[in-house]
């Protein structure tokens, strides 16, 4: 018979991505056996992420601030925006240092069999920020997958009768590996060789 506290816990760890229930119960193990002062110190992590994080109201980035760094950089170039999927995409290609635009995060990618809608994507925002002529060129760094591309051509579709010019990265990616993973040198070669959609 499993205690019903710790059964709650189990419970709550299987919510995670990725997390069964063998997994979840032997964390559930682990957490019982670590020291109090480190569990405490988990769980507030936990609790301070929902309290003081939230997305950047102009690009869905992270941020703890009312905008993002990176919107609030007024040395950032306004006329371009990298379209990504979720905030680590974003956080791979600025560590290559090559890229001064903007970015613009989906939070997710348009899939149907798992019931992703566009409106479930934070699409709308996007094409709310290409309304002046500010932005000049959108760039689609959704992943090589069969999602990111339904994404990129869903978008693309909707935005160049805006005037505006899309492209999409170029591929030494390898098809199927979220761009996260990409090394530097790939990022940046594929980010120099995008192409107009
Ligand atoms: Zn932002």
């Amino acid at each position: 018979m499993i205690n019903g506290v710790f059964q709650r816990t189990v419970d709550a760890l299987k919510r995670l991505p990725g997390i069964g229930p063998k997994t979840a119960q032997r964390l559930g193990f682990y957490l019982l056996k670590m020291p109090e002062a480190e569990v405490v110190s988990i769980a507030q992590a936990i609790v301070d992420l929902k309290a003081k994080i939230r997305f950047c109201p102009v690009c869905q980035n992270m941020t703890e601030h009312a905008l993002c760094e990176i919107c609030a950089d007024p040395t950032r170039d306004r006329s371009r925006i990298v379209v990504v999927e979720e905030p680590s995409t974003l956080y791979a290609i600025e560590r290559t240092g090559e890229y001064r635009g903007l970015y613009h995060v989906l939070l997710g990618a348009i899939s149907p069999l798992d019931g992703v809608t566009p409106d479930d994507i934070k699409s709308k925002e996007l094409l709310d920020r290409l309304g002046g002529d500010q932005v000049q060129e959108v760039i689609m760094a959704t992943d090589p997958n069969i999602e990111g591309e339904a994404t990129a051509l869903y978008l693309t579709r909707l935005i160049k009768p805006l005037g505006v010019k899309v492209t999409r990265l170029a591929y030494g990616i390898p098809v199927g590996i979220d761009l996260e993973y990409a090394d530097d040198v790939t990022l940046i070669k594929s980010l120099e060789g995008r192409r107009e959609l």
